[in-house]
C-alpha cells in the first residue's frame, strides 16, 4: 500500500512524500527542512528523490537530502546537466519499478524545455510540477504555446478518475481567472465553494482530480491552439 503525504514548502509550493511506511521517495523537495521534518515523524527512510523540472524551487532540497539519505536522484535525461545531483537519468515513456514504486514518467514540455509528468499508473495518481495546475497551467519559460498546448492534451487522455498532485497551491487565484472567462459554468461555481472553504481552512485545494479539472480548466477546455495562446495570454497579465 502506497500513501502520498503533501508537504507544504517555501511561500506556496508543494512537495510530496510518497511511502509503503518504511522506504519513501519524495517529488520536488523545494527544501529539505519540512522533508526531513515528515521522514523522521513517520520514521521513513527515503530512498529517492524524483524532480519534474529544475527550477530552485523544486529541487533546492535535493543535496541537504542526498547527503542525509544517500538517496538517488532521478529527473529526465535532457535535463541531466541542470538538475542538481541528479543520478537516475529516465528516457521519456520509460517505466522505473522498484519494490513498491512504480511509475512511468511523460515529458510534457512548455514551462520548461525537460518537465516531465511522473504517472504512478497502479495508483491513478499522476504528479504534474509546473504543467497542469488546478485551474490553470504552468507560465512559457522555455517552451512554445504549441509545446504546452500539446502537454495539456496528453494529460487530457489520462483516466479521467486521475488525481493530479501539481507543484503549487495557486488555485485561488487560478480559481478567479477562470470564472471570469467562463461565468455560466457551473462545475466551476461549485468547485470554487469547496476551494474557497479549504483555503480558509488551511487545507491544501490538492490533489484535484482530472474529470473536475476538465469541466472547469479553461486552459484544458480550449480546444484549438488559438483559444489557449489568447488564453495563456491574458493569464500571464492577470
Ligand atoms: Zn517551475
Ligand atoms: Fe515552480
Amino acid at each position: 500500500m502506497i500513501k502520498v503525504e503533501t508537504v507544504k514548502c517555501l511561500k506556496d509550493n508543494f512537495s510530496y512524500v510518497i511511502h509503503n511506511n518504511t522506504e519513501a521517495l519524495v517529488i520536488d523537495p523545494s527544501e529539505s527542512r519540512p522533508i526531513n521534518r515528515l521522514l523522521e515523524k513517520l520514521k521513513l527512510k527515503l530512498k529517492y528523490i524524483l524532480n519534474t523540472h529544475h527550477h530552485f524551487d523544486h529541487v533546492d532540497g535535493n543535496s541537504d537530502l542526498k547527503e542525509k539519505y544517500k538517496c538517488k536522484i532521478i529527473g529526465f535525461i535532457d535535463d541531466k546537466k541542470r538538475i542538481p545531483g541528479i543520478d537516475i537519468c529516465l528516457e521519456n515513456h520509460e517505466v522505473f519499478n522498484e519494490g513498491d514504486f512504480k511509475f512511468k514518467i511523460y515529458h510534457t514540455p512548455g514551462h520548461t524545455s525537460g518537465h516531465i509528468c511522473y504517472h504512478f499508473f497502479d495508483q491513478k495518481n499522476l504528479f504534474t510540477g509546473d504543467t497542469l495546475f488546478s485551474l490553470s497551467c504552468g507560465r512559457l519559460f522555455e517552451g512554445t504555446y504549441e509545446d504546452m498546448f500539446k502537454s495539456l492534451s496528453l494529460i487530457k487522455t489520462f483516466d479521467e478518475e486521475t488525481l493530479i498532485y501539481c507543484g503549487h497551491e495557486y488555485t485561488l487565484a487560478n480559481a478567479k481567472f477562470c470564472i471570469k472567462h467562463d461565468p455560466n459554468n457551473e462545475h466551476l461555481k461549485k468547485k470554487i465553494v469547496s476551494i474557497t472553504e479549504n483555503i480558509k481552512a488551511g487545507i491544501p485545494t490538492i490533489p484535484t482530480i482530472l474529470k473536475e479539472e476538465l469541466k472547469c480548466n479553461i486552459f484544458l477546455k480550449a480546444e484549438n491552439i488559438e483559444t489557449f495562446t489568447k488564453l495563456r495570454d491574458l493569464k500571464d497579465n492577470f
